[in-house]
């Protein structure tokens, strides 16, 4: 019989209940023969041959929000809404589908157990699902702040995705839908998309209060983010109010998420991505509504968009995962990057719940199960996190 192996972990993630400090599997052949608190495994399989400790033994993590066709563009570090303008929108020609080609192959290479992608391009739509290996969700994107063409936009989208649905296979990605952000997207668009996910059941993605300057935007019409909108839109011929787009008067006490919530849209279960800038009462709502949140830590320091209060979000019981967002905003597409980055980012947060995020978070998000560590399980080398 031959010698079983002790691997250890500063931290332990089974798949099941929470992860645990000093953790360790014994691994006889190529079975998990047991996991659990290292003391233990060491008292009960005193003849294992104990390997140096390692940051993270867990099933390996979930990319809950990339924008894949993006990885061509240069990384810049800006404010959110100079961002979008200076490098989104100017870098545009760069966009499609050598780029997704690039960021798939990253999210691979990365070890991700699954990602959630958003897609701009229809051409790189067919091929994700006609190609990834990489299963999870891959979102449409859809954009138009303008309510007068609402029903246009909403049919045409709806038919991309009828006739795309034909293109899900097993082990490959799903189709979903993302509604931009709150406010790219009119209060008529909106309600419309909503609507038809929940009929559907596809999943959706909205990015939702990414800087201080979206919650300015809903409370009185204005701020930077106001401004370089509706800017962006006079440039393309389109004179609107953010009263017009969103189909009410901002008001002070009006947030992001009361917006959405009382457009309905809540009731579909969106995936909310961002919410640095949420308030108590905000996670109060979002936790209530039942909707998970990603945070792309990376993303949101190298855009100036604050500190998402991760710990209200733990402590109200919101589902929290984890992504990486664009190469533009957050550097790369490798998850195990992003979590060491939450480490420095979040100090006084406890490390295992970045872990959590990062596996049943993204899970829970973009579909599929968690495998389980435990007795009688096939071992696998990528429960091992990279150290760096
Ligand atoms: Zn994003």
């Amino acid at each position: 019989m031959t010698q079983p192996t002790l691997h250890t972990a500063d931290i332990l993630y089974t798949g099941m209940g929470s992860p645990i400090r000093d953790g360790g599997v014994v691994v006889s052949g190529q079975t998990i023969a047991a996991a659990g608190p290292l003391a233990e495994l060491r008292q009960n399989y005193p003849q294992a041959r104990q390997l140096p400790p390692r940051r993270v033994i867990s099933p390996p993590p979930v990319n809950a929000h990339t924008h894949l066709d993006m990885s061509l563009y240069e990384f810049q570090s800006l404010p959110y809404f100079r961002w979008i303008p200076e490098v989104v929108i100017a870098g545009r020609a760069q966009r499609g589908l050598e780029g997704a080609r690039a960021g798939l192959e990253a999210v691979r290479a990365s070890g991700a157990a699954g990602m959630g992608d958003i897609v701009w391009d229809a051409g790189v739509m067919e091929w994700l699902l006609q190609e990834s290996e990489v299963s999870g969700v891959a979102y449409w994107e859809v954009l138009d702040p303008n309510p007068a063409t609402a029903l246009v936009t909403f049919d045409k989208a709806r038919e991309l995705v009828a006739g795309w649905r034909k293109l899900e296979r097993p082990g490959g990605l799903r189709l979903g839908l993302s509604p931009h952000a709150t406010h790219t997207v009119s209060y008529k668009l909106h309600r419309l998309l909503a609507e038809y996910s929940v009929g559907e059941g596809l999943p959706m993605q909205i990015h939702v209060l990414e800087h201080p300057s979206e919650a300015e935007l809903f409370a009185t019409g204005a701020g930077p983010l106001a401004e370089s909108f509706l800017a962006s839109m006079r440039r393309t011929g389109t004179e609107l109010s953010i009263a017009e787009v969103i189909g009410r008067e901002p008001a002070p006490g009006l947030s992001a998420i009361s917006y959405l919530a009382e457009l309905g849209v809540l009731k579909a279960r969106p995936t909310l991505i961002h919410m640095v800038n949420a308030t108590p009462e905000d996670v109060r709502v979002v936790a209530q509504a039942g909707c998970p949140v990603v945070t792309c830590p990376r993303s949101n320091r190298n855009l100036h968009c604050g500190t998402f209060p991760w710990q209200q979000f733990a402590a109200a019981g919101v589902e929290v995962a984890l992504g990486t967002d664009s190469v533009a905003s957050g550097e790369t597409l490798n998850i195990h990057d992003e979590v060491r980055a939450a480490w420095a980012i979040y100090p006084g947060l406890d490390p295992r719940l970045v872990v959590r995020a990062a596996v049943k978070g993204g899970t829970r998000v973009t579909g599929g199960r968690v495998p389980f560590i435990r007795r009688g399980e096939a071992w696998s080398e990528t429960y091992l996190w990279p150290e760096e």
